[in-house]
C-alpha cells in the first residue's frame, strides 16, 4: 500500500517552499491579508539557506529517493530566496537527470545574471525546467502580478532563454486577459518557451457563486476588481454555477492588528466523498516542505495552513496534529512520514467528520474537487 512512510518505488516528490518572501503581491495569494499588499497575520519572513537544504536533503537522498524536486511554495517566490543559485547548483549536482527538477517564478525579481546562471543549470534533461508565471501582457500582467515590472520581467526571461534553459509559460486567465490568450501563446513561442499552460484561477468561487474580488492597496482603497473570464472554459467553478452580481466595496477597513479571517467553506457536500489522495501517487509520495522546516502532506493543506484565513477544516487539522512533530528541524524525515500515516491517512476511513474524517481531504481529494478544475482538465500547452 502507498503511504508516506512507504512510498511507491521508495521515492518522494518534493514540493519545497524556499522562502515566504515575495515581490509580486498577487491578490489571491495566501501570503497577503484580504487582497491587500499587507502580509497575513503571523507571517515571519523566513528563507531556507543552502546549508539547511544540504542538511535536510543529503546527496544520497537526492540520488536515490527523489522522483521530483519542485521549488515553488504557497507564500513566496523561489527566486526571492537569496540562496536560490547555490541550492540549484547543489540539486543539479546530485539529482539524476531522469528525475524532475521544476522551478517556478513570477520572473520579476533578481538581475539578469542570476537568470543566466539558472538557465545554465536547468539544462541537459527534458525534465528540468522553469515555469514563468506571467498572467498577461505588458498592459495586463500587473493586474494580478501587481508589483512585477514588465520590462524587468522580459529582461530576465531573455537572460534565461539566452543560455538555452528550458521554460514554460504559466498563464492564469481572468476577464481582463482572456482576449489575449492567443497573443500570449504567440509571444511565448517567439520568446523560446516550450509551451504555454492555460489555467483557470482558484479563489473566485465561493458560496456557490462565481464571485468578484476587490483588489485593495495598503490603505484598503480599491485598486480594481478581479473577475473570472466570461468564457466558461476558463472559469474554475461547477458547470452550473451562477455569477454573483455583488461587487465588493470600494474601501475596506484595515484593523490595527490583522487577525485571521474566518470564512467557512461548504464542507457538508463533501462529507460522504471517498478520498483518493493526490499526494500518494504511483511514482512516489508528495510532500510539501515549508521554508521554516515544517512538512505538510501536500501543498493544498500548505495553502490553507499558511493562509491568513481559518475555517472548520483548518481548526480540525489543528486539533488532529501536534505540529511540533512535523518540523524537519526537530524530527527525522521518517518519523514525520510515519506521523502522517498515523494521523491524516488513518482519518480517511472514518465514516464522517464527527468521527474524525479529514474535512479538507474530503474537499480536495473527494469528488468534484475544485483542484481538478484548476489545471489539467482545461489546460493546454502549445508545444
Ligand atoms: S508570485 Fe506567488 S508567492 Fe508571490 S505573491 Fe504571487 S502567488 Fe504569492
Ligand atoms: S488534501 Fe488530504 S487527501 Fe488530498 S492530497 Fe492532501 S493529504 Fe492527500
Amino acid at each position: 500500500m502507498r503511504t508516506w512512510l512507504t512510498p511507491e518505488n521508495n521515492k518522494y516528490m518534493l514540493h519545497i517552499e524556499l522562502t515566504n518572501l515575495c515581490n509580486a503581491a498577487c491578490p489571491i495569494c495566501p501570503r497577503y491579508w484580504a487582497s491587500t499588499p499587507l502580509t497575513r497575520p503571523g507571517l515571519e519572513p523566513t528563507s531556507i539557506t543552502v546549508e539547511q537544504f544540504k542538511q535536510w536533503f543529503s546527496p544520497e537522498f537526492l540520488k536515490t529517493q527523489v522522483q521530483r524536486v519542485m521549488l515553488c511554495g504557497n507564500q513566496g517566490d523561489p527566486f526571492v530566496c537569496k540562496d536560490i543559485i547555490p541550492i540549484l547548483e547543489y540539486v543539479t549536482a546530485y539529482l539524476p537527470k531522469n528525475m524532475a527538477l521544476i522551478t517556478h517564478s513570477n520572473g520579476g525579481v533578481r538581475k539578469p545574471d542570476v537568470w543566466k546562471r539558472a538557465g545554465e543549470l536547468l539544462q541537459g534533461s527534458e525534465r528540468w525546467y522553469m515555469w514563468f508565471s506571467i498572467d498577461g501582457l505588458r498592459d495586463t500582467n500587473h493586474l494580478y502580478r501587481r508589483n512585477v515590472n514588465w520590462d524587468k520581467l522580459m529582461e530576465n526571461v531573455h537572460a534565461f532563454m539566452s543560455t538555452g534553459g528550458s521554460a514554460y509559460w504559466d498563464l492564469l486567465v481572468f476577464k481582463h486577459n482572456e482576449h489575449q490568450v492567443q497573443e500570449i501563446r504567440d509571444l511565448s513561442t517567439k520568446l523560446g518557451f516550450l509551451g504555454t499552460r492555460v489555467k483557470n484561477p482558484d479563489g473566485l468561487f465561493w458560496d456557490n457563486k462565481i464571485q468578484v474580488r476587490g483588489v485593495y492597496d495598503k490603505d484598503g482603497i480599491l485598486e480594481h476588481y478581479l473577475e473570472s473570464a466570461t468564457d466558461p472554459q476558463y472559469i474554475n467553478a461547477p458547470a452550473n454555477a451562477v455569477r454573483s452580481n455583488i461587487f465588493p466595496s470600494k474601501h475596506i477597513d484595515i484593523p490595527e492588528v490583522r487577525t485571521a479571517n474566518f470564512s467557512n467553506d461548504s464542507y457538508d457536500i463533501y462529507e460522504e466523498s471517498s478520498i483518493s489522495c493526490k499526494s500518494l501517487l504511483k511514482n512516489g509520495s508528495e510532500i510539501m516542505v515549508q521554508c521554516d522546516g515544517l512538512i505538510l502532506p501536500c501543498c493544498y493543506i500548505g495553502e490553507i495552513w499558511s493562509s491568513g484565513r481559518t475555517d472548520d477544516a483548518k481548526i480540525q487539522l489543528q486539533h488532529m496534529w501536534d505540529i511540533e512533530k512535523m518540523y524537519l528541524t526537530k524530527n527525522s524525515f521518517s518519523s514525520i512520514m510515519n506521523y502522517f500515516d498515523s494521523t491524516i491517512m488513518s482519518s480517511w476511513n472514518q465514516p464522517d467528520y464527527d468521527s474524525g474524517k479529514c474535512m479538507y481531504c474530503a474537499k480536495i481529494c473527494g469528488q468534484d474537487s475544485p483542484i481538478d478544475r484548476l489545471i489539467h482538465t482545461k489546460a493546454s500547452y502549445n508545444a
